[in-house]
């Protein structure tokens, strides 16, 4: 099979059909349509195998994560995903990994209603970069800075959850039965809150999604809007199977240093809580716990029962 066989076999027709692709796979670029009065909001994000993942890692939890990633950047802006574009890294043609990468793809994309328009295709060491695009109305996408002293602070779902996975699948940390398959599921098919990223406009006012733990994301948000973050150990929202397997201690650890949550943090004004309880009330919101509040001055701390913990520092893949 050739390089144009595969793309036509493969990926030809992956994801939602939107009427607003008006030229999807095929040419030399994709022609999208943006509604009238919208903003066109785009990122971009990489997993290198062994680095992102572990080797081996299922090809199909390979193609959901690789469109979550990019999801949960457009649900910390408040976007509605509309499509992705897909450049495949592949050390060899494997129809058996191939099949099972576009099936967790689609998995994602079709709920999600997006569409793949795009791509491209080399050899090399297994490596995957997708873009996703999306919308929002014209001036209304959520940013880092907003953030306000006085705000509280928010996240959702459970932090943690994903690192502690990580370590599970990786060997670190021993577990077994609910608890372990519930962390390892966290880690392999990250759920980013993308409707609910949209319903936050006009609530929030400032947010970001965690990918390289709460701790340090916060503190790219405080910075963002030059302000200080005060995040309280005891309100860090723990999942059973986390306190299970970890332990307490251990468990805020992961909560605040893990990576790979894919959750959202955010911050509002106290003046916007009647409408976020509304919003956390309806069918469908994930979990949201409130951890903290913004005070002025610089950077995150962490308040526990016994005086301030330890801020861990975030994920740096140029750290020295
Ligand atoms: P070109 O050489 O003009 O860049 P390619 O041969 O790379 O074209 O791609 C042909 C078509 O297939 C293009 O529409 C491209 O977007 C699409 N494509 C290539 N690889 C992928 C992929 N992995 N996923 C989705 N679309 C792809
Ligand atoms: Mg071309």
């Amino acid at each position: 099979m050739g390089e144009f066989e595969l793309i036509e076999r493969y990926f030809a027709a992956v994801g939602a059909s939107r009427r607003d692709t008006l030229l999807g796979v095929g040419d030399d670029a994709a022609v999208l349509a943006v509604p009238p009065g919208h903003d066109l909001v785009a990122c971009t994000d990489t997993l290198v195998a062994g680095r992102h993942f572990p080797a081996g890692f299922d090809a199909a939890d390979i193609g959901w994560r690789a469109l979550a990633v990019n999801l949960s950047d457009l649900a910390a802006m408040g976007a509605t995903p509309a499509w992705a574009t897909l450049a495949l890294t592949l050390p060899e043609l494997d129809e058996d990994w191939l099949e099972g990468f576009v099936t967790g793809f689609a998995a994602l994309a079709n709920p999600q209603q997006v569409a793949l328009v795009g791509g491209d295709t080399t050899k090399g060491p297994l490596t995957l970069t997708v873009q996703a695009l999306g919308t929002v109305p014209h001036g209304t996408a959520l940013r880092r800075h907003g953030a306000k002293p006085g705000d509280l602070v928010y996240v959702t779902g459970w932090p943690g959850d994903a690192a502690a996975g990580l370590e599970l699948i990786a060997g670190r940390l021993a577990g077994s039965g609910a608890n372990r398959g519930a962390l390892e599921l966290k880690f392999r098919r990250p759920e980013p809150r993308v409707a609910f990223g949209a319903r936050l406009r006009g609530i929030a006012s400032a947010c970001i999604d965690v990918s390289d733990g709460l701790a340090a994301d916060l503190g790219r948000l405080a910075a963002a809007s030059g302000v200080a973050a005060i995040v309280r150990a005891t309100e860090l929202p723990l999942s059973r199977a986390l306190y299970a397997l970890a332990g307490e201690t251990r468990a805020r650890e992961f909560a605040l240093g893990g990576g790979d949550d894919y959750e959202l943090l955010f911050t509002v004004p106290k003046a916007a809580r009647a409408a976020l309880a509304q919003l956390t009330g309806s069918p469908g919101a994930p979990a949201c716990h409130c951890i903290g509040d913004i005070a002025a001055g610089r950077g995150v701390r962490v308040v526990g029962e016994q005086g301030d913990l330890r801020v861990p520092r975030g994920w740096d893949h140029f750290a020295t």
